[in-house]
């Protein structure tokens, strides 16, 4: 049997070809595809160290407007927050590494006096 059938699809409102499937604008509801996603709009993640659903997007239009807006301005903490963990993160790496190659020079300094 074949039927036909109907299937809504949002098309992404930036460059009208890609089907819009995961993103829309948190603030004008516009759908964005992947690719558009990454050129037109700012991903906001709504946990600081993980992100998934629940995330907001904002096309750069919306980015520029909202920045007073309570949701917008809750979601810019959170990108804050997690640049401050990467840097964080990157910072202790390398104290990290440091601390290690200096126990390293040590020990070789030891077993070649010994
Ligand atoms: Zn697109
Ligand atoms: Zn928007």
């Amino acid at each position: 049997m074949k039927v036909t059938k109907q299937v809504e699809v949002a098309i992404c409102d930036f460059c009208k070809k890609q089907e819009a499937l995961y993103y829309k604008c948190t603030a004008c509801e516009k759908d964005i595809c992947y690719d558009c996603c990454e050129t037109e709009a700012v991903k906001y993640s709504h946990t600081v160290h993980s992100s998934r659903s629940g995330d907001g997007v904002y096309c750069h239009n919306c980015d520029e407007a909202n920045k007073a807006d309570p949701l917008h301005r809750a979601y810019a903490r959170i990108a804050t927050l997690r640049r401050e963990a990467n840097s964080f993160g990157e910072d202790f790496k390398k104290r990290s590494d440091e601390a290690e190659a200096a126990l390293k020079r040590v020990q070789e300094q030891q077993s070649a006096t010994a």
